[in-house]
């Protein structure tokens, strides 16, 4: 199987032919959903904003992984995109799972996953959901602080504890350790803890932040992870995995990344070693194989001597699944999938040209901050009843959306498979 396919930025022959298969499975199921729809006479609702989701990425992705960091267990973070079908791609191809609540860990242990393949990894955990997973036999957990320490001694003293350390997180698009992560200056004094609480500890836990883009974050993450490793002996725990958490993201920087990572850990926790390696990635797995497609509902026409421009309205926002905006510093790009009746999917004219057309793309909220583009052209006209499509909307998406002005927050999602290897792990109908 060829792991470029789908992919946007490196294609050989055989790959691009693959990813014209995926691009045509995504445009069908794209088309025919929006080809059945009159919006002069569809029920409310009918022309909702809808995914496309294509799990054949997802299976292509793991298989990079596996490429990359073979030595590196993903345990799939969940918060990223709780879709059932994409849990249970990930499920059938092993991963384990990162859970950060009560919910999570109830639906990944729904699909029949085994408590041995979840981490909870939530250094500052609700007393309720520490019982919940003591319940259910899910062991390891993550901690960064002395109250933590003596919150699990109280209520589950057998649990599998990761001491989550501090990383350099200023390349990320997220940033997590301003929240998480101990200090190496309170790394002992936690482990000594942990010793005279008769706790145990069995491993190190860390995250670049969301969205990374310097490699040495994780060179100095592993290094520092080294060193409480050492710290960990002296004071007894013979500590056996590493996580690595999550950060990386799904375009051509990931092979830069795995490459220093890898490295990083060859050197300092080699295989000889015997260190179980994990990682939390979420972004990843998620945000390539999901498709969106919204509806314009309106339209305003900005007059000007020299050329008119739009603001088009359409029925998704940054209160939906276009929350990313806000919440993950993304910049989702707009096509057009429908216009004028025909539907220009995958062709030149959906793309955005340097002149054409000015649109701003706002929307259906009330609020004046609900605008997903300032400004982009198109050669088309674009009215009432149209419809766009914006890719790679998996990662932190649909997960975040609200139902701020009665707007639903939830929508369908269409899945399609572009292996057809896996396909068979899946039931897609
Ligand atoms: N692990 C933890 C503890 C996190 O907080 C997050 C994201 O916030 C992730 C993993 C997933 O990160 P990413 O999507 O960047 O891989």
């Amino acid at each position: 199987i060829d792991i470029n396919h789908g992919r946007r930025d490196h294609q050989d022959h055989d790959g691009g032919l693959r990813a014209s298969w995926a691009k045509e499975l995504i445009g069908h199921a794209l088309r025919e959903r929006v080809e059945n729809i009159d919006h002069d006479y569809c029920e409310a609702g009918e022309e909702d904003t809808f995914f496309v989701a294509d799990l054949g990425e997802v299976y292509r992705q793991h298989l990079r992984w596996k490429l990359n960091l073979p030595r590196v267990k993903p345990f799939y973070a969940v918060k990223c995109n709780p879709d059932t079908k994409l849990l249970q791609m990930l499920s059938a191809l092993g991963t384990g799972f990162d859970c950060a609540s009560k919910n999570e860990v109830e639906q990944v242990l729904n699909l029949g996953v085994e408590p041995s393949r979840i981490i909870y990894a939530q250094p500052c955990k609700t007393n309720s959901y520490v019982r919940y997973v003591a319940s259910q036999g899910v062991r390891q957990m993550t901690f960064d602080n002395a109250d933590e320490l003596r919150k699990i001694a109280r209520l589950y003293p057998e649990a599998e504890l990761f001491l989550r350390i501090l990383t350099d997180d200023s390349s990320s698009l997220c940033r997590l350790s301003l929240k998480f992560g101990a200090s190496l200056d309170s790394t002992d004094s936690l482990l000594a803890l942990a010793r005279d609480l008769g706790l145990n500890v069995v491993g190190v836990s860390f995250h670049v932040g969301s969205g990374a883009s310097d490699p040495r974050a994780f060179l100095k993450a592993v290094q520092d992870a080294r060193v409480v490793f050492h710290q960990a002996a002296a004071h007894g725990f013979a500590l056996k995995t590493l996580d690595v958490g999550g950060g990386f993201c799904s375009d051509n920087t990931f092979e830069q990344m795995a490459g220093v990572l890898r490295a990083a850990l060859d050197d300092y926790f080699p295989a000889h070693s015997g260190i179980n390696l994990i990682a939390e990635p979420g972004r990843y797995y998620a945000s390539s194989a999901f498709t969106l497609a919204c509806n314009v509902i309106a339209r305003r026409t900005m007059e000007d001597e020299l050329a008119s421009s739009y603001m088009v309205y359409v029925n998704d926002g940054l209160y939906g699944n276009f929350s990313s905006i806000m919440f993950d510093h993304q910049h989702p790009v707009a096509k057009i999938l429908r216009s004028g009746g025909r539907t220009l999917y995958d062709t030149p004219a959906a793309e955005s040209t340097d002149d054409g057309i000015e649109y701003s793309i706002w929307g259906p909220t009330c609020d004046g901050i609900d605008r997903i583009t300032e400004s982009i052209r198109f050669p088309q006209l674009l009215d009432v009843g149209d419809w766009l499509y914006f890719e790679d909307m998996g990662a932190y998406t649909k997960c975040s959306a609200t139902t701020f002005n009665g707007f639903p927050n939830t929508h369908d999602v269409i899945y399609v498979c572009s292996e057809p290897g896996a396909e068979a792990l899946l039931d897609l109908h």
